[in-house]
């Protein structure tokens, strides 16, 4: 496995961004999201140590940020969903009290909808 231009990799587990964590002469030590680690040879172009160096630095902090966004967008997603379902059952709520009801004047029906 090699290290990204930007010192991240890719998990060979889950596929997930890796960042590193420490760094000595020798090598790095890669984590993802879901905790799975690697050991890399530490790299020798000054520029990509320099851009380890600072992950290093951050100790993870994107991790641990990439994984509280993915459960917010999860949240997210949940929401969505019910947001969708209620609608739905709105929808097949007013079609079964409108329509076959004749009588019922549509000035009653908005006053009942609370509109
Ligand atoms: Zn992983």
């Amino acid at each position: 496995m090699d290290l990204r231009s930007d010192g991240t990799a890719d998990c060979e587990s889950c596929h997930m961004p890796m960042f590193p964590l420490t760094m000595t002469d020798q090598e790095v030590t890669l984590e993802c999201a879901n905790r799975h680690h690697v050991t890399v040879p530490a790299p020798q172009d000054p520029k990509l140590r320099r851009f380890v160096a600072n992950w290093v630095a951050r100790k993870g902090a994107q991790v641990e940020e990439q994984r509280r966004r993915w459960e917010a967008d999860e949240d997210a997603e949940l929401e969505r969903y019910e947001i969708e379902r209620q609608s739905e059952r709105d929808d097949a709520l007013g079609n079964s009290l409108g329509e076959p009801v004749e009588l019922r004047s549509s000035k009653m029906e908005r006053s009942e909808r609370g509109v």
